[in-house]
């Protein structure tokens, strides 16, 4: 089976920026503007030898009340059809509430989930990091999409994980 890696996180950390990188499309909508890509994504990746699925969501806001609402429901079908989840923040606005509550559901969920810290271009990677030790989802991992750093290492590494 090919293994299926979904891209989670609030609007505006560089899910579809982070999904054209590793399906070498430009499809998913890449922009400014908050929740611009509505439904889920998929395509496909292909990083070393190895194949994947990929699926990008359109984020959580975190302006709803209550973790249902909180969490959209396309990106809560994107965790449930993973096998690995890439949830994203941002290195450069750090922590968010938002942020904080999607880690809450994450950490209850079952599934094999990365902490990706996007956007650490020009920052210190270890400062950038250190803002989100404690959303208690391990080692967070800097890459910055939009300059393709660090992005095969971190799909290397998590697809060695399976
Ligand atoms: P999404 O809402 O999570 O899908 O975020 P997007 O992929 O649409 O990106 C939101 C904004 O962040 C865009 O302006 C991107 O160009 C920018 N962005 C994405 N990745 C990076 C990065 O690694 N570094 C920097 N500086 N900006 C980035
Ligand atoms: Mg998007």
């Amino acid at each position: 089976m090919v293994p299926v890696i979904a891209l989670v996180g609030r609007p505006n950390v560089g899910k579809s920026t982070l999904f054209n990188r590793l399906t070498r499309s430009r499809d998913a909508l890449v922009a400014d503007l908050s929740g611009l890509t509505r439904d889920r994504k998929y395509g496909e990746g292909k990083v070393g030898g190895a194949r994947f699925i990929v699926i990008d969501t359109g984020g959580i806001s975190g302006d709803e009340e209550g973790i249902d609402s909180l969490m959209a429901k396309q990106s809560l079908m994107a965790i449930e059809e993973a096998d690995i989840v890439l949830f994203l923040v941002d290195g450069r606005a750090g922590l968010n509430p938002a942020d904080e509550m999607i880690a809450d559901h994450l950490r209850r969920s079952e599934k094999s989930c990365y902490l990706v810290v996007n956007k650490t271009d020009g920052l210190d990677p270890d400062v950038a990091i250190s803002d989100f030790f404690g959303l208690g989802l391990g080692q967070p991992l800097p890459i910055a999409a939009s300059q393709n750093r660090s992005v095969t290492l971190l799909i290397e590494e998590v697809l060695s994980e399976l």
